[in-house]
């Protein structure tokens, strides 16, 4: 990787950020850009191996939590890193898709917003993407029309998930993720001890352990602990972005912007650069999440062979999405253990994501001076997520209900971040309401771009980054795939 200390003249294209976003947007633009390409990468923070990660005890020598300021809701925060490779450092690695009809809701079920794409546009691009991650999951039994088997065998399943399988066929499904159920040429299999966040073994698809071609391209430059503030734009065209360096501010100019910051930043950058627009930074929203136990009777749990196991899909969609929230659990395979003699492994710890909506009042917004934090401001979840909420055990043991159950043990806090940001840059057909077309290209300053869960108008309970790297992949076709 060709680490630069000072940026050199003009380059063809300026990626901000190494996360998911930026870096399959680059892979698949290097597909097809001229062997004379100069591409920089601008990063934030530094690049920490994997042995300096688990010295610190973190992914990063910048603490997220300081790099902007909480408002609102107490309870609520935000979760990402800010160092080379993005959320890849951090992330659990489970890789779902969306489902069709997240992509409709409002034409579907009338609340949200619909996305400019359907499934059928991202169906290829997951496929690569799954492919590029080794994505372990079900031969024939995925919870979506996929063709063909994922790259990597499925996890071995608990025994209450097998029988939830077949007693509830087409609702329950293994997990597809990126911790390997096998060794891969880059990784060992997943061993299972649930500290996914910093992987002690280096077994989750990250960035830096698996897809550093991109970066060892010699078109490309990367220029690490510079912060991008803002670009600068005259008439409908980005001209040139403006950084952060060892305190002093500097510019390099460029003829196509990749803004690949994350759904805080991404916002931000675009209100310094004066290109404001009435839903700019609004609509943060992420998944609400509850944590429980399945209390079983007479069934032992805990032998899986990865953290996550099964996915439940019974109360995801319908209908009842008009004026409730959809709702996906996860089994896991680590958690509490029932302190009833004999019956200590006779539990499901579980995750129950339910949808949020995109409400217009939280939202982000950059601090009274240049010098101040931007703001996150989070004034509640939708009125359907609270009422699917309020209902969370009867759904559950209605869910679980094939089994033989002794009762439903609900956490009466929920999670304080599901760790994903979408909605701020949203992405639709109509200037007026949206700022991202269906390429995520800015609907004014077409030779910009912005990538990431931002873009999302709505975020389903499926988590998020399986779907960004895809309309990352998509976003770089439309501006460099030959017609
Ligand atoms: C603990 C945790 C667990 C997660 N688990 C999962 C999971 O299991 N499945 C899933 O789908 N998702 C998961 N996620 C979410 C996932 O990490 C994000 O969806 C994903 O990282 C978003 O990709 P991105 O490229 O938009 O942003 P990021 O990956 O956040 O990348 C943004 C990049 O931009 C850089 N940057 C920021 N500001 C600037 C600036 N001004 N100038 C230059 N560079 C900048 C950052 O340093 C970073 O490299 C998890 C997240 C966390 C925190
Ligand atoms: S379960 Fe353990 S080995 Fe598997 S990815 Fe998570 S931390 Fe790594």
């Amino acid at each position: 990787m060709k680490i630069i200390e000072k940026v050199d003249g003009s380059y063809d294209a300026v990626i901000v950020g190494s996360g998911f976003g930026s870096t399959f947007f680059l892979h698949q633009f290097l597909k097809y850009a001229p062997a004379d390409a100069r591409i920089l990468v601008i990063e934030r923070g530094r690049k920490h191996s994997h042995a300096e990660q688990l010295d610190m005890g973190t992914q990063s020598s910048i603490d997220q939590a300081t790099t902007y300021d909480r408002i609102g809701d107490p309870g609520k925060t935000w979760n990402f890193t800010v160092a080379f490779g993005g959320g890849s450092n951090c992330w659990w690695a489970n890789s779902y898709r969306q489902h069709p009809s997240d992509f409709t809701l409002k034409s579907t079920y009338g609340v949200g917003r619909d996305w400019p794409v359907r499934y059928e546009d991202l169906e290829a691009y997951y496929i690569e993407v799954e492919d590029l991650m080794q994505i372990s999951g079900p031969v024939e039994d995925a919870p979506w029309l996929r063709k063909g088997p994922y790259p990597l065998p499925p996890h071995q399943l608990p025994l209450p998930d097998r029988m939830m399988m077949e007693r509830q066929p087409g609702f329950h499904f293994p997990v597809s993720t990126a911790r390997p159920s096998i060794d891969t040429a880059t990784r060992p299999k997943c061993c299972t001890n649930g500290v996914c966040h910093l992987c002690p073994i280096d077994s989750k698809f990250t960035i830096q352990n698996s897809f550093m071609t991109p970066y060892e391209d010699p078109r490309v430059e990367v220029l690490l602990e510079a912060e991008v503030r803002s670009l600068d734009v005259t008439g409908r065209t980005a001209q040139k972005a403006v950084f952060r360096r060892g305190g002093a501010s500097q510019t390099v100019a460029g003829d196509l912007f990749v803004l690949g910051a994350n759904g805080v930043f991404n916002p931000i950058i675009l209100m310094r650069s004066g290109l404001d627009h009435p839903q700019l930074g609004r609509n943060l929203h992420e998944q609400y999440a509850l944590f429980g136990e399945v209390h079983l009777d007479g069934i032992d749990h805990f032998q899986g062979s990865t953290v996550v196991n099964g996915l439940n899909y019974s109360h995801y969609d319908g209908p009842f999405r008009k004026d409730e929230a959809s709702v996906l659990i996860e089994t896991w395979n680590l958690g509490r253990l029932r302190s009833d003699h004999g019956k200590w492994r006779q539990v499901i710890p579980f995750l129950m994501k339910i949808e949020d909506l995109p409400q217009e009042k939280n939202r982000v917004e950059p601090g009274e001076s240049d010098e101040s934090l931007p703001k996150v401001i989070f004034e509640g979840y939708s009125e359907n997520t609270l009422k699917t909420a309020a209902c969370a055990q009867e759904i559950v043991e209605k869910i679980f209900s094939p089994l033989p159950v002794e009762g439903v043990v609900m956490r009466s806090v929920p999670g304080r971040t599901s760790s994903h940001l979408h909605g701020t840059t949203v992405m639709g057909t109509n200037p007026k309401d949206s700022l991202i077309d269906a390429d995520q290209i800015h609907h004014t300053v077409r030779n910009l771009v912005v990538v990431g869960g931002g873009g999302f108008p709505t975020g389903s309970q499926s988590n998020p980054t399986l779907t960004i790297s895809a309309m990352a992949m998509k976003a770089a076709d439309k501006l460099s795939k030959p017609a």
